[in-house]
């Protein structure tokens, strides 16, 4: 076995099926002690003749795009990566947040966050390249979401890393591969190609997480895939991935950044194409979503009632379907700055009513919204602080997870001033406190019924973990607020 591939030990769990989880990976690392955190939250992936059983879904991606060159590959968790990699000539390694500079981490942990500490991210990607140096002389290639994070010369010598891909992977790797397997000392920073038919993974995923479509297309300039253009991909490729996936985890998430846009008309649903979909994939197992659109549920609430009768949602076993979603903004003026595309069908001046209308929707149809807002924008202030807290009133009756994290200059934004906690206004303190009464209130009701997937010592020790968190944020909260608000009429 000349390559191994491997991925940062947050992103090699499955979190007992409770894929939302993995959010905690962004937490502080001592949030919760690493022993109970790596065995009750976070256990490592099963290990069938040496390979991964399951493995992240980019992995799998470039694992397929290796075999079809004609590279024998293996993916290995890297907590037991240290038998396997002594003799092999190429680690490569997915990392969604290295350094932990996602939006997510940079909010709650490391040097900008609420709390100064590592995230479990960081130290994990740490840990693992450590490990890997120590063990082996193998070429270290690194890709993946977060690869971004790693993006300078320094950077990668600290890490010991010696090829970093941006962007798609699956052309771009083979041939990277390919010529370092031929001797080549090859180093530096490399740019992924747009694919435009992916290959098919060669087994089961984390979270049992298949793509149906790539890119966003609205054109947030904060966004990532707005450096990508929409593709979706053909229904037979879906599906074969849904069957491979089956085979171990019984369940699928359907991803794209929006999954009502399949083979949309620019921004109008395509009822017949996502109600195909849907009711394809769920002849062969359970199905879930990973992201939607508030703009799209407005625009096509047939559909979404449609997908909930398909999925059998809600029923005792799935009282609700989960899935993420953005509102960033209640500001009609930071909402055209920034994402004017992201309200389309409709106008900047509508989104606060769009976002209302499709919580409702959600609503009635069992749809649980997990959203999420940004603070700090370039040039945002009181006033438009103010709208998003309005706007978060009037969706505190609506099922539903709002979490608020800090702007980080990505994409287009590139080069601006991340907001930090260091930034924090008593106005962002208001809109903090009002997600935190919004988020304790309906965090309770949802982890009991998102739970249950969950081994019963683990479901007992993480409703005890929610409880003893809400606490112990409603104490550290107040703390904070009572220097802060006091400016606040
Ligand atoms: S709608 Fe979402 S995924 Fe699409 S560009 Fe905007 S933030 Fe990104």
């Amino acid at each position: 076995m000349e390559i191994v591939l491997t991925a940062e030990r947050t992103l090699m769990s499955n979190y007992h099926g409770a894929l939302f989880l993995g959010f905690m990976s962004c937490a502080p690392k001592n949030t919760v002690p690493s022993k109970l955190f790596f065995s009750l939250i976070c256990p490592s992936v099963k290990v069938e003749k040496g390979k991964a059983l399951i493995a992240p879904y980019g992995t799998r991606k470039i694992e397929a795009a290796l075999v079809e060159s004609g590279f024998d590959v293996a993916i290995v968790p890297p907590d037991r990566i240290g038998k396997y990699i002594k003799n092999v000539k190429i680690v490569g390694i997915t990392t969604n947040d290295p350094l932990g500079l996602g939006p997510a981490s940079t909010t709650f942990a490391g040097k900008y966050g609420l709390v100064k500490e590592e995230s479990y991210n960081a130290y994990c990607f740490r840990e693992l390249l450590k490990k890997i140096k120590k063990k082996s002389d193998a070429k270290i290639v690194v890709g993946g979401a977060g690869a971004w994070q790693l993006a300078d010369e320094k950077t990668m010598e600290k890490f010991g890393i010696d090829v970093l891909i941006l962007g798609e992977g699956e052309e771009i790797a083979p041939k990277i591969f390919r010529r370092i397997l031929e001797g080549e000392d090859l180093k530096g920073i490399f740019n992924g190609e747009i694919v435009e038919r992916t290959p098919i993974i060669r087994g089961a995923t984390i979270g049992g997480l298949v793509e149906i479509a790539r890119g966003c297309g609205r054109g947030c300039k904060f966004c990532q895939p707005t450096l990508q253009k929409l593709r979706n991909r053909p229904l037979e490729d879906i599906l074969k991935e849904v069957e491979i996936n089956a085979k171990i985890n019984k369940f699928v998430t359907l991803h794209a950044e929006d999954v009502l846009r399949y083979k949309a008309d620019r921004f109008r649903v395509n009822e017949e194409e996502v109600l195909k979909l849907f009711s394809l994939a769920s002849r062969i197992c359970k199905v879930g979503i990973s992201h939607f659109s508030l703009a799209s549920v407005a625009s096509a609430e047939r559909v979404v009632g449609e997908i909930s009768t398909i999925l059998g949602i809600p029923s005792k076993e799935r009282p609700w379907l989960a899935g993420q979603t953005g509102i960033e903004s209640g500001s009609a003026k930071i909402v055209k700055e920034h994402m004017h595309g992201k309200v389309l069908p409709f106008k900047a001046e509508e989104w606060c009513d769009v976002v209302e209308q499709a919580f409702g929707i959600c609503s009635d149809n069992n749809w649980v919204p997990c959203a999420t807002l940004i603070i700090g924008f370039p040039g945002e202030n009181e006033e438009d602080v103010l709208k998003t807290v309005e706007l978060l009133d009037r969706l505190k009756n609506y099922k539903s997870i709002i979490v608020p994290l800090f702007f980080v200059p990505l994409s287009d934004m590139k080069g601006q001033k991340p907001f930090t906690s260091e930034d924090l206004r008593p106005y962002h303190w208001f809109l903090l406190r009002r997600c935190w009464e919004h988020d304790v209130k309906w965090l309770r009701y949802l982890a009991k019924e998102y739970l249950t997937k969950m081994p019963m010592i683990s479901r007992i020790f993480m409703l005890k973990f929610i409880e003893g968190a809400i606490r112990e944020g409603e104490k550290r909260l107040k703390e904070l607020i009572e220097i802060s608000t006091h400016q606040i009429p």
